[in-house]
């Protein structure tokens, strides 16, 4: 006999288990299926970094990032669970002079010359231009934080069903029927495969490959960031390396090509790093949309179905918000209209021959 239950939620990476958290902290009875386990999908393979600024896109990408801060900090504080919040910040390099320019309109950041980068991480090679300083881009260890959110969605009565896969969403009256489960309301966060459930939308993958060195005793205060690359300080001593951008990459392998792109990163923030022992090496999919913006929001034509997929480079930074905004839709609080029509799905729901050559399925 299946049961009932507001909410089925479709896959176990961050952005399903914040979903989680936030739907049963308003007291939504909720079942999360994941196909194998919580946080092994893209989520792991992050670096963990809240880059706000960094990964500017634009004005309503960036209001709901910095909203998604403010829920990390609130989170970590309520939770009291280790999720290696860390503070310090970005520190984003400008090599050039328009580097530099395009960084100095930021007016919540602070500007650090060579010498003061040189003086603050003796060991790091100072941009020839200085860098700027955005404290409010911390950074949170990914698995680590999901498992969190999934703890205390768990703690908050939420049923965690594990090595489930969905293969179909059934239409029944009233809502859906999930596995044996019967739900008004189904969010789908399969991330990179969230097209298998939904005919039609655009989601291609970016391969990401990282490592992670052994800090031999390197303390950098904050992490390093310049032109989409990064030295992310963990809190166990480690400095997570990262990343390449590989389109259309489907594979998890790490390869030569990898190592040596790598190796050149580390050795341009830190002379001499590309020799520190690697203790990892990793790769990841980034869930790619049509314009890099997540899909969250409802799937047209379905009633009280939704998705919220598509994080590309940022779904670590926006999956409380994303969480949040699910939440209000499915308890019915307004939300922003200018937020909902940016995030909207529609605009990467294509049916049709019309589009076919843009899509690449994964
Ligand atoms: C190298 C790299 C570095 C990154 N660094 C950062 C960073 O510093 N900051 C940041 O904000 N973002 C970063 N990202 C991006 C971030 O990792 C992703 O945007 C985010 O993890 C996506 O989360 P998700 O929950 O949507 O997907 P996933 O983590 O992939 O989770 C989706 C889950 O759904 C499950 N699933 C799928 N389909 C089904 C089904 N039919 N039934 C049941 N379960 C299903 C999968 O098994 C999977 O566990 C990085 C990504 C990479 C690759």
């Amino acid at each position: 006999m299946p049961q009932n239950v507001d909410v089925v939620i479709i896959g176990g990476g961050i952005i399903g288990c914040s979903i989680a958290y936030y739907a049963a902290k308003a007291g939504l009875s909720v079942v999360l299926v994941e196909s194998s386990q919580i946080a092994q999908g893209t989520t792991c393979a992050a670096g963990g970094m809240l880059g706000a600024h960094s990964e500017y896109l634009n004005d309503q990408f960036y209001s709901f990032a910095r909203e998604s801060q403010v829920l990390y900090e609130e989170f970590w504080r309520e939770s009291g669970i280790d999720i290696a919040y860390t503070t310090g910040g970005i520190v984003q390099f400008a090599q050039s002079n328009e580097e530099r320019k395009a960084l100095s309109r930021w007016h919540d950041a602070a500007y650090l010359s060579p010498e003061q980068i040189q003086e603050r991480m003796p060991s790091v090679s100072p941009p020839a231009f200085g860098g700027y300083l955005f404290q409010e881009d911390v950074h949170v260890h990914p698995e680590k934080t999901t498992r969190a959110f999934c703890q205390s969605a768990e703690q908050l009565g939420a049923t965690i069903l594990r090595n489930s896969q969905v293969d179909e969403i059934e239409t029944i009256r009233g809502g859906y029927r999930v596995l044996d489960w019967n739900a008004k309301h189904v969010v789908i966060a399969g991330g990179v495969t969230s097209g298998m459930l939904i005919p039609g939308l655009q989601m291609t993958a970016v391969k990401g490959q990282c490592m992670q060195l052994d800090g031999m005793g390197m303390r950098l205060p904050y992490t390093l960031f310049h032109q989409g690359c990064y030295i992310v300080p963990r809190t166990d001593g480690t400095l997570v390396v990262g990343a390449t951008m590989e389109p259309g990459v489907m594979d998890l392998d790490t390869t030569i090509a990898g190592h040596f792109a790598l190796n050149d990163i580390a050795e341009r923030f830190i002379s001499g790093l590309s020799g520190f022992p690697v203790l990892k090496r990793w790769a990841g999919l980034r869930p790619k949309t049509v314009d890099d913006l997540p899909y969250i929001g409802r799937v047209p034509g379905k009633e009280n179905m939704y998705v919220a997929a598509g994080h590309f480079r940022n779904g670590i930074l926006l999956a409380p918000a994303t969480a949040c905004l699910i939440r209000d839709l499915m308890i019915g609080i307004e939300v922003d209209t200018e937020r909902l029509e940016t995030f909207d799905p529609k605009r990467g729901i294509f049916h049709g021959t019309r589009y076919r050559v843009e899509r690449q399925s994964v």
